[in-house]
């Protein structure tokens, strides 16, 4: 099998270790009625059958021949356990529906803010990046009623669009030639006296850029607003031993931010469903304060729903991100900071061979696992089609990459110049977020110049 499936042994024997907890009740299913399963078997059977045909239609997102967007499987321990938690099915909106999991994920996320050096926090498990910072932008905006949000042009656009939701003016920050906020640009902008809360991403999800943090706090000791920062898809890099100076400062800077958001549902190997929102104060969870009449009723202690927006979540999501941080601990030089590792030097790897082949223009080194480049032509229009027809030459040799548009600005320190006949320039993306990718570059790389040459050589 190309897929993983000696995990469905181990979900097996922990399911009859789960049963044995619940062995003094008497039991549902009674010695002459067969289960549901039982009774439909040939009808589930083929239902599912159905289904393992439909999910063919995707790409293979698990394999390392896909390179393209942020995608890849959770780790099989996650997968396992979140399986076996549908067997109890708990809800950690309140202690009532999700005790054990509650506990787990508290403890999961003290973990986490704890990677960013955090002893105290506020903080909780939910959908995902987009549900994590409307949270932490909805914090920023009662605190600073009436101010602006502020946050790069390449930040992720989910911040303007919550921002709109949440009724909050938002301005968006100009980046520069390698992604980065301009901080001289946001110096300019802080000067109006109107910001309440700036956002700076810790690897963009276009680029991996990292936004110069340590600069950003001196502005913040002269402005005093909030700073958020939409660590998403990079915070799990602050555990890499091979990022750049630069990208290493701005991480070790995050301590000092008001909150974070982390999605471990990116490079933390979980299913999809689970972001992490944290607060540095944990005084911010009386903004949260209410009143359910249905639900805080078993336990006096915190119940997550008192501290979330959102009120029922999968307890199931907190099982597996504490059983993956227990097998693989987030601890610097350990086996899972290693993965990350291994994915940016794959990234390292291919940038080093995209700067040494004349087909290439190359923007910028990697700050994270995210590369992008384009192949040369006399201009941006030119350009843009190249990069779609070999987008879809390395599909068809099942390399599976992504396509990103970027400013022509991003290109200015590319030795060979072209024609900027439109603003922006369609150019290839790989997000190298598997470990496996930095084994199978040469691979990679073999597939991505054949496909290449098709298309350059026509
Ligand atoms: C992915 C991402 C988001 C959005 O998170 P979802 O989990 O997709 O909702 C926000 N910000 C950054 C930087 C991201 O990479």
């Amino acid at each position: 099998m190309i897929l993983e499936n000696d995990s469905l042994e181990l979900l097996g024997a922990a399911l009859k270790t789960l049963d044995s907890g619940f062995a003094n009740l008497p039991a549902v299913t009674q010695a002459d009625q067969s289960s549901e399963v039982a009774r439909n078997k040939n009808r589930m059977a083929a239902v599912m059958h159905e289904v393992a045909t439909r999910m063919h239609g995707n790409y293979p997102y698990f394999h390392p021949q896909y390179a393209g967007q942020m995608l890849k499987p959770p780790h099989p321990i996650a997968r396992a356990a979140y399986a076996l938690a549908t067997w109890i099915n708990p809800n950690n909106h309140a202690l009532d529906g999700g005790r054990a999991s509650s506990q787990m994920e508290k403890e999961a996320v003290a973990q986490i803010a704890a990677m960013f050096g955090w002893r105290d926090h506020l903080g909780h498990l939910c959908g995902g990046g987009t549900m994590a910072n409307l949270e932490a932008l909805w914090v920023a905006g009662q605190m600073h009623p009436g101010k602006r949000v502020l946050a790069s042009d390449q930040a992720h656009y989910t911040h303007s669009r919550i921002s709109a939701v949440l009724g909050l003016k938002f301005a968006a920050v100009p980046s520069d030639a390698n992604g980065r906020m301009d901080v001289s640009a946001l110096a300019k902008m802080l000067e109006a006296g109107d910001v309440g809360c700036v956002v700076a991403t810790a690897g963009t999800t276009g680029t991996g850029s990292v936004d110069p943090l340590p600069e950003i706090l001196k502005l913040r000791e002269r402005h005093g607003f909030r700073l958020h920062v939409d660590a998403a898809y990079g915070g799990y890099f602050t555990l890499a031993a091979n990022l750049s100076p630069e990208a290493r400062a701005a991480f070790d800077c995050i301590i000092q931010a008001d909150s974070i958001v982390i999605d471990p549902h990116k490079h933390g190997l979980q299913p999809y469903g689970c972001g992490c929102v944290l607060f540095r104060d944990p005084a911010v969870g009386a903004i949260y304060k209410h009143d359910s009449p249905y639900t805080y009723f078993t336990s006096s202690e915190m119940h997550l729903g008192e501290i979330s927006l959102e009120c029922s979540r999968p307890g199931a999501s907190a099982v597996a991100l504490w059983a993956t941080m227990r097998l693989l601990p987030l601890t610097r030089a350990g086996e899972f900071a290693g993965m990350l590792d291994d994915c940016r030097e794959a990234a390292l790897q291919l940038h080093q061979r995209l700067v040494q082949d004349a087909r290439w223009l190359v923007p910028f080194a990697p700050e994270l696992d995210i590369v992008v480049w384009a192949p040369r032509a006399r201009s941006a229009s030119e350009i843009s089609a190249l990069s779609q027809r070999i987008f879809e030459a390395a599909a068809k040799n099942d390399l599976h990459l992504a396509l990103i548009r970027l400013p022509v600005r991003f290109f200015a320190s590319s030795k060979q110049a072209f024609e900027a006949d439109r603003e922006t320039v369609l150019c290839l993306r790989s997000v190298l977020m598997k470990p496996e990718h930095r084994a199978w570059l040469d691979r990679l790389w073999e597939i991505l110049s054949r496909s290449a040459d098709e298309v350059l050589r026509r």
